[in-house]
């Protein structure tokens, strides 16, 4: 019994080191090594089947403020705030990841074409709508979105290097 009860440990553990190797701690979020790699399978998926796919790149908007003005450690929360909102506009199966500082990266597998900018202007105003500290202040924050989608042989890293040059197109013109 005692065997059995370490072996489990073990296991278990051994379960939740591969899982803390996928996600984002501060946010819960998987983090951009599982991203890129879900990119690549989800990829051949459409290459193969012509399933669509879709990529979204996010990008908090003037976010150093946010830790100049109330700390850096209001800015983890509202990192954290910001990730749940993004995540609760999401099916089950899409993948939303933290790309690194303030910045997500969504793929929406198997979603039409005329659905994706839907998502992405649901998951803006989600984010636009509420305020993100909790004392009473209305502290709001904006997020800009690059959308691309797969509706073409290309490869998964230029899915996600297109979707992040539309996310630097909305950048300038106004976030
Ligand atoms: P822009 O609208 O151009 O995106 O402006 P920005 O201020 O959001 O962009 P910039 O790249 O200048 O600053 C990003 C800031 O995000 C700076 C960095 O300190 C902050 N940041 C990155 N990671 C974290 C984190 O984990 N926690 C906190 N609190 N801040 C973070
Ligand atoms: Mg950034
Ligand atoms: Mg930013």
């Amino acid at each position: 019994l005692e065997f059995r009860r370490v072996l489990f440990r073990s296991v278990l553990n051994r379960e939740r080191l591969k899982w803390l190797g996928l996600t984002d701690p501060l946010t819960g979020l998987y983090n951009r090594r599982y991203f890129e790699q879900r990119l690549q399978e989800e990829a051949q998926r459409t290459r193969r089947h012509g399933d669509p796919l879709a990529c979204l790149m996010l990008d908090a908007d003037h976010f150093k403020r946010i830790n100049d003005t109330w700390g850096h450690q209001a800015g983890d929360v509202v990192l954290k705030v910001l990730a749940r909102r993004v995540r609760q506009q999401l099916r089950g199966c899409d993948v939303a990841a933290r790309i690194g500082g303030e910045e997500f990266a969504v793929l929406l597998p198997s979603t039409p074409v005329r659905h994706v900018q839907l998502v992405a202007e649901r998951i803006r105003r989600a984010v636009e709508n509420a305020p993100f500290l909790p004392d009473g202040a209305n502290h709001s924050l904006s997020v800009s979105v690059g959308v691309a989608v797969y509706d073409r042989p290309i490869s998964f890293s230029d899915l996600f290097r297109i979707a992040d040059r539309r996310l630097y197109g909305a950048k300038e013109s106004g976030r």
